[in-house]
């Protein structure tokens, strides 16, 4: 028997029934379902497989509106910034879609030695970065050994003026088995991610040659559990879309926020839904026939807010400043700032897209201090914070804060902090305007007691002092 013939939570025949259904479902169906979401408990995949075969233009307006509305209630005004760190580029894997893929001979290969990843980070913290993302192929050279190595080496590069360091690292790296997540718990990681890519077993087999590693459909599925039984609980759900049919793939991420919660009372912390981009030397990335169009890119946002509302969801610079503004507001709560996704790009000399060294094109290359700009710009709040994973604020705990609404006050104070620590020691002059005008509006906007405890720490980080959080 084939591995992707087992069962297991993904049924593609009852996903397909149930969008079946879901497309004949009426108008008055889809705005009882808008009734149901409004409730911000999540919905069913049957609910989901009506929202998603919705073809009335203002149901989906509604839609868009009603996505909105839950991430400004759940998050605020609050967006976290992050930023991409890929750290190697080989990959024993040859996924179709993918310039790493180990048969792309016009690839540069590298892996960054000790000290270039020192430089890579010292450049990241220069701009005022808190907050990584580790990012690894598949390969015999990135053994926990070489992971753990990595991470530790991250934390430990700081500037030499003493502010720029890295609070929180969080992991893109290949499924692994319960020892070695035990040691990433050790070592202190934020959120591990890994990616089903499609969800969709057939279309899995055909973009992941069989005898790689990656063609292994179920080892992938279940990664995150094995994570989760060794308490590595900040874990993160995605796909890739563009390889399978999109609404088939938001049923699997739901399936699987479902299968998580139901196993390990936890859902997934975030969940991640690239669109596949152009790649070097890799035609599937514009060939393939499921490429999702902006306007369906759009829609599955704004019903995986409704499907899963207390998940945090990632937007990344693999989309156009222009698209990211409009899809920001449809409820996500992280983006990356400032990316360069070429081994090495940080601190080397070349800018924007380096193809033969990355994995696939990014289209946001704006600098950190124009993303943050932008933000405040629209009335967001920029956020660098790593307080909850420091106070162990993760998995079950975390998802507890975020359903009773906390997550809205604990952390709009920390971004305050964390955004007044980045206009003082890193963004231009205009930025620091835009920021300051924004954030004295937001202290304004706190109640008599959290502006207190926010105007004292502001105090103290005007006295010199950093790193001040709830
Ligand atoms: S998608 Fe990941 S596993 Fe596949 S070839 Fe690229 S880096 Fe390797």
């Amino acid at each position: 028997m084939s591995t992707t013939a087992l069962q297991t939570f993904i049924d593609p025949p009852r996903i397909r029934r149930q969008l079946a259904e879901g497309a004949k479902a009426s108008a008055k169906d889809v705005a009882e379902v808008l009734d149901i979401a409004a409730e911000m408990k999540g919905l069913t995949p049957e609910q989901t497989a009506i929202l998603l075969g919705n073809a009335d233009p203002e149901l989906w307006d509604e839609t868009f509106r009603l996505a909105k509305q839950i991430k400004q209630e759940i998050y605020g005004r609050r967006i976290v910034l992050f930023a991409p760190l890929y750290v190697a580029n080989y990959c024993q894997n040859d996924c179709l879609y993918c310039a790493f893929r180990c048969t792309n001979d016009d690839l540069q290969r590298h892996a960054l030695s000790d000290e270039e990843l020192a430089g890579e980070v010292r450049a990241l913290e220069s701009v005022g970065h808190k907050r990584l993302l580790m990012v690894y192929g598949e390969h015999p050279k990135y053994g926990i050994d070489y992971i753990t190595h990595t991470i530790e080496k991250a934390y430990e590069t700081k500037t030499a003026d003493g502010k720029g360091e890295i609070r929180r690292i969080n992991i893109n790296a290949a499924p692994m088995d319960v020892e070695d997540y035990k040691v990433l718990k050790r070592i202190g990681i934020g959120t591990y991610q890994v990616f089903q890519e499609t969800y969709d077993p057939e279309v899995y087999a055909k973009v992941h040659p069989p005898r790689t590693r990656k063609a292994d459909f179920p080892w992938r599925l279940y990664s995150l559990h094995r994570a989760q039984e060794a308490l590595l609980d900040d874990v993160a759900i995605g796909a890739l879309f563009g390889l399978a049919e999109w609404r088939f793939e938001v049923m699997g991420l739901l399936y699987h926020a479902i299968d998580m919660d139901e196993k390990f009372n936890v859902g997934p912390h975030t969940v991640s839904f690239p669109r596949l981009e152009p790649a070097h030397n890799t035609p599937f990335t514009t060939n393939s026939p499921n490429l999702v169009s902006d306007e369906d890119f759009k829609k599955l946002v704004a019903v995986i807010r409704l499907m899963i509302p207390y998940t945090g969801m990632i937007l990344t610079a693999r989309e156009k400043p222009e698209l990211r503004r409009e899809v920001l507001a449809m409820g996500c709560s992280q983006i990356d700032g400032g990316s360069r996704i070429g081994i090495g790009s940080y601190s080397g000399e070349e800018q924007g897209n380096i193809p033969d060294r990355q994995q696939f094109s990014i289209y946001d290359n704006r600098t950190l201090d124009d993303v943050i700009r932008d933000l405040a710009e629209m009335g967001y709040t920029p956020s660098f914070c790593t307080a909850c994973y420091r106070e162990e604020r993760t998995g079950a705990t975390f998802m507890g804060i975020a359903k009773h609404g906390e997550v809205g006050e604990i952390c709009q104070m920390n971004a305050i902090l964390t955004f007044s620590e980045f206009l003082v020691d890193y963004a231009s002059d205009e930025t620091k305007r835009v920021g300051f005008g924004l954030i004295k509006d937001e202290i304004a906007d706190l109640d008599e007691r959290r502006r207190e405890m926010v105007e004292g720490a502001l105090k103290k980080m005007t006295a010199g002092e950093r790193d001040l959080y709830f």
